[in-house]
């Protein structure tokens, strides 16, 4: 075992990770952890836009985003959190300008800018072009800028290190234990201040759009901690999925002109948001999608899915702004979208829960109390700018303002804490994880224990859900750890053995698909992605209010212990603006 120390560890070289770096590294001994080569992050995967209110190609203001974040989140947003977000957002996309990130332009040379979402005129009268964009590929330019900028800057980065757990000393965060993939060997990370920017947990899911590697573990590590989470029920389900792979078509091809049909090939969106049609805010238009089917106007042989089509729109205009996108559809579907709709299905895309935060990053050990040195931002992060349910380029956006503001609270704390002494064998959880693992005797599977997680979550947790489809959830979850408790690992080797680590990544998984469904199964209504047929309205008396779900664990007199989910609720911070019907 090696032991390491560092002012500041970051764990995640994503877009969120590498803005903190950039920040942190400027001001203090600075490291970088990351399971996946930085570049491979799935920030890169992004295609759509970042949102600011430039205002270059129509009038616009940070205001009106404010609003439409708030509304979009369907009034579980913190409005002192958006206003921070949609303030900064202007320098955040300029910053990325100056570093070099190439965005399409207009015919004057300012930064071209398109429709998304939700994101609207005046509190929305009319659809506004809000997004900066390079092309259907903005994350990854949004990646490699950052990582050209860590390259210049000196970061220092630990590439291919799995953190598995992280350490605490007296109420404080005071580092963090990895596993070196190439080597199997373990890795003590002394620090005064830990950013956990280790993105999302789509993987929960079949049908996602989500990269394999989107297993939660940040949220996974700090739950087993018996830290709190925060608004896990409320997941993202994304309408443009290619049909039966779930891989994304981004909402750029509604916003360059594309339009959702059914198999009447009616433009069904009219009906369920007459003023802004096929650029109604994700979880409408999913809905809406997901209820074309059910009334049987879906298309293909077992009316599935619905159509996106683009075929009205000039191959040129395609070719220069969704090359990628359209691309995928010729590739996996053999679809050609110049003269064919694209057969689309909703995907399970974001979460909007995750550590709790305050403006700063810092991460929360209740309602406002901080757990000191530690910090979160990103996907993992629940700040909350995306309430119950994000608009489209609100992400990209969220990484650079929360991921520089993470990182400059974290150096901050760091010039004036000292190193706290670590736990006595602080790598022994690990240890016993890991050989735990490794030494297993039992028979199950990890890719069969997988994949009945992730049908259970599509069946019984998606875009609609009841009591009964989400206790089934929970049954088949209570099934499903006890298999993982016999899971096998064939390989027993040290070297780059991924098997080990899929199953230690499957343990976060299952973790956290029980407390989704444990804070869906409790909020009886129904608010942005959460849906809940047999309470089909928002209730503001009794939830406009965050979950924050901790793991108890209780010790019978034998020693056996019995883990449980508690969920306690906080408040939503309300500035200027008072919950309203949710219309489009
Ligand atoms: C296909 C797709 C398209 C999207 N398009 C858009 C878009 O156009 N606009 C928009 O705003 N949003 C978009 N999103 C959402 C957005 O891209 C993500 O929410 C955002 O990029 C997340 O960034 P992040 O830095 O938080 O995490 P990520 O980019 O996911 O990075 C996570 C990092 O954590 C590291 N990590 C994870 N676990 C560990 C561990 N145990 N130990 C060490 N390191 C670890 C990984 O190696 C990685 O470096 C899209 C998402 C997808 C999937």
């Amino acid at each position: 075992m090696q032991v390491h120390q560092y002012d500041v560890i970051i764990v995640g070289a994503g877009g969120a990770g590498m803005r903190a770096a950039l920040e942190s590294s400027k001001r203090t001994r600075t490291a970088v952890l990351t399971k996946l080569y930085p570049t491979r992050s799935h920030t890169g995967a992004a295609q759509g836009g970042m949102c600011a209110a430039l205002a270059n190609v129509e009038e616009d203001n940070w205001e009106w985003h404010t609003f439409d974040t708030v509304k979009g989140g369907d009034f579980l947003v913190d409005q002192d959190a958006a206003e921070v977000m949609c303030k900064e957002a202007v320098d955040a996309v300029l910053d990325l300008e100056k570093m070099g990130l190439p965005f399409n332009r207009t015919a004057e040379g300012k930064i071209d800018q398109r429709f998304f979402g939700g994101h609207t005129r005046n509190h929305g009268e009319a659809v506004v072009r809000r997004s900066c964009f390079a092309a259907d590929r903005t994350g990854h330019m949004i990646l490699q800028t950052l990582y050209q900028q860590c390259i210049k800057q000196n970061v220092e980065f630990f590439n291919e290190y799995y953190v598995l757990d992280l350490l605490m000393t007296d109420g404080k965060a005071s580092g963090v234990v990895a596993y070196e993939l190439a080597t199997g060997e373990l890795h003590v990370f002394s620090a005064k201040s830990v950013i956990f920017a280790s993105g999302g947990f789509g993987k929960v899911f079949r049908t996602t759009s989500n990269a394999h590697t989107l297993t939660g573990d940040g949220m996974g590590i700090v739950w087993r901690k018996g830290l709190p989470l925060e608004d896990m029920e409320f997941f993202q389900f994304h309408p443009t999925g290619l049909a039966g792979l779930g891989v994304l078509l981004s909402e750029a091809a509604r916003g360059e002109g594309g339009i959702l049909r059914n198999k009447d090939n009616e433009r069904f969106m009219e009906r369920y948001a007459p003023t802004v049609k096929d650029l109604a805010p994700r979880d409408m238009v999913a809905r809406a999608m997901a209820n074309e089917v059910r009334e049987g106007r879906g298309c293909g042989p077992d009316g599935a899915y619905v159509m996106l089509d683009l075929t009205h729109l000039e191959p040129a205009h395609i070719d220069a702004k969704l090359p990628d996108i359209t691309e995928f559809a010729r590739t996996y579907l053999g679809v050609e979208p110049y003269t064919e709709q694209i057969p689309v299905f909703p995907t399970a895309h974001y979460a909007m829960g995750g550590i709790p935060t305050n403006i700063k990053g810092e991460a929360l050990a209740t309602n406002d109390d901080i757990i000191p040195g530690l910090y979160a931002a990103g996907e993992v992060a629940c700040v909350s700018v995306h309430g119950a349910n994000r608009l489209g380029t609100n992400s990209l956006l969220d990484i650079n303002v929360f991921g520089r503001r993470a990182g400059i609270a974290a150096a901050e704390y760091a010039a004036t804490a000292s190193f706290e002494e670590l736990p006595e064998n602080p790598e022994q959880y690990v240890v016993d994880l890991v050989e735990g693992l490794r030494n297993s005797t039992g028979e199950e599977r990890i890719a069969a224990i997988r994949s009945d997680l992730q049908a259970t979550m599509d069946l019984n947790a998606q875009v609609y859900r009841t009591e009964g489809s989400l206790k089934q959830a929970l049954t088949d979850l209570e099934a499903l750890k006890k298999r993982f408790a016999n899971v096998a690992v064939q390989d027993k080797g040290k070297r780059f053995n991924t098997d080990l680590l899929e199953a230690v990544e499957l343990g976060f998984l299952l973790d956290l698909a029980e407390v989704l469904v444990a804070g869906a199964l409790a909020r009886k209504e129904s608010r942005g992605g959460h849906f809940r047929e047999d309470y089909d309205k928002r209730d503001d008396v009794n939830f406009m209010r965050h979950t924050m779900a901790y793991r108890e664990v209780s010790v019978a007199e034998d020693g056996t212990e019995t883990v449980s989910i508690r969920l306690d609720y906080k408040p939503v911070v309300q500035t200027r603006y008072k919950p309203m019907e949710r219309k489009y």
